[in-house]
């Protein structure tokens, strides 16, 4: 029996994992849960899965749930607060780590899960983004398992040799014959709207995402395209790969999920439903397959795969992620907490969508991009970033 603990537990990512782990109930054990503040949600899930310890990030919403689970009379232990989610992601009963808080606060609960060695199941995806060397050469130090959620990765990461996937980060393409990492993307809700209506967009459409279903902020960042982005800054970590190495292409269909093309010609490409349930079952699992509850693909049902190429008028916040991708660390980091805050006030109704890249942007442009020594450095550049991007929204909106 493998023991998980699952990080953002109630969000999209938390609830495809167990239901992968309900199929598959001799193969794993729940042995903690953690999430923000949604304490009914948490309960339930405690009652259900009888998980050693839960941890909230916010102390209040540990306390109740420490009162509803005492009432009900569970012996789930509850912890709180970035401590929390820290300790149980290093526990040393602990096998595996699912990572799938939404944002910033996933980094350091998963780099704990890193620095204790863990086989860690990397769904968030701002880690990387954020701490890329930091958390690449963390990974070697400490000798954590890295296997990758995020469909696309997880679908290069099936395309590739055994020599690569052991070594994330440092391994070298070229030398195994990859010539090139092709990162699709569906192109989000608007891939074929009116680029003068884009202004317009609301919340509610934004969200609605034609093939995933996934958390407010992912599902947002799908339509911006700042999620490949963000995606593209994780491959180019994961897969140590140069910019002539790492490619974007709209696919609408989202079967393919990536594809990885080598020297002789061939591309390899990794297919399925949109469903995270396959790369949650391919990590928890691997080297080998378990039973994810999807089902099976029909090609007839499909009909046609499509591509294009992105225009950078249409989702402008793809191309300052690729661009600070190669400024470095500083502005990556810098990107993603701007990119928060805008979506956040976006979701909230406070700026318009294209102003997401607006604001993205005056933050990169107004930022000091020296490099960070440290995490505690990239904390305060994440801070600052933030600062700056509420000003600007203060700015777009008197
Ligand atoms: P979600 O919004 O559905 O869930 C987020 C989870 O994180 C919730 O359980 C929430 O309680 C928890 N959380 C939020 N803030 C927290 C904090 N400060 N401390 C502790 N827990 C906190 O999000 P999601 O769609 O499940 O995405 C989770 C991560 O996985 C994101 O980084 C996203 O980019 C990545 N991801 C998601 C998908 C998908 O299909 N949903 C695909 C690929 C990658
Ligand atoms: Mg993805």
């Amino acid at each position: 029996m493998r023991k998980i603990t699952i990080l953002g537990a109630t969000g999209s990512i938390g609830t495809s994992t167990l239901s992968v782990i309900e199929k598959n109930p001799h193969a794993y054990e729940v042995f903690a849960l953690a999430a923000n503040a949604n304490v009914n949600e948490m309960l339930l899930l405690c009652l259900k899965w009888r998980p050693k310890f839960a941890a909230m990030a916010n102390a209040e919403a540990a306390a109740s749930l420490r009162l509803a689970l005492k009432n009900q009379g569970c012996a789930t232990e509850v912890l709180s607060g970035i401590e929390g989610l820290s300790a149980i992601s290093e526990h040393t009963d602990v096998d595996t780590v699912m990572a799938a808080v939404v944002g910033a606060a996933g980094l350091i609960p998963t780099m704990a899960a890193v620095k204790a060695g863990k086989r860690v199941l990397l769904a968030n995806k701002e880690a990387l983004v954020m701490s890329g060397q930091f958390f690449i050469d963390a990974v070697h130090q400490y000798g954590a398992e890295l296997l990758p959620v995020d469909s696309e990765h997880n679908a290069i990461f099936q395309c590739l040799p055994a020599s690569i996937q052991s070594r994330p980060g440092i391994c070298d393409l070229a030398s195994e014959g990859v010539s090139k990492i092709l990162l699709t993307g569906s192109g989000g809700p608007f891939r074929y709207t009116d680029l003068a209506l884009l202004q317009e967009v609301t919340p509610a459409q934004a969200i609605a995402h034609p093939n995933w279903s996934m958390g407010p902020k992912i599902s947002v960042d799908s339509a911006t395209m700042m999620n490949k982005g963000l995606e593209y800054v994780e491959a180019r970590w994961l897969f140590n790969a140069s910019r002539e190495q790492l490619d974007v292409i709209i696919h609408p269909q989202s079967v393919i999920h990536s594809m990885v093309q080598y020297r002789d010609g061939s591309v390899l490409a990794q297919m399925g439903r949109p469903d995270m349930c396959t790369p949650i079952a391919y990590a928890l699992a691997y080297p080998e397959r378990i039973e994810a509850g999807v089902r099976p693909l029909d090609f007839s049902e499909v009909g046609e795969f499509t591509f294009m190429k992105p225009d950078f008028n249409r989702y402008p916040c793809l191309k300052l992620a690729i661009d600070a991708c190669y400024v470095g660390q500083a502005a990556t980091t810098t990107l993603n907490a701007a990119n928060e805050v805008a979506v956040e006030a976006f979701l909230q109704g406070q700026i318009g969508f294209m102003q997401i890249a607006e604001v993205n942007d005056a933050v990169l442009q107004r930022a000091e991009l020296s490099q960070p020594s440290c995490i505690k450095s990239l904390l305060e550049v994440d801070d600052t970033a933030r600062v700056m991007a509420q000003k600007r929204i203060m700015e777009l909106t008197q």
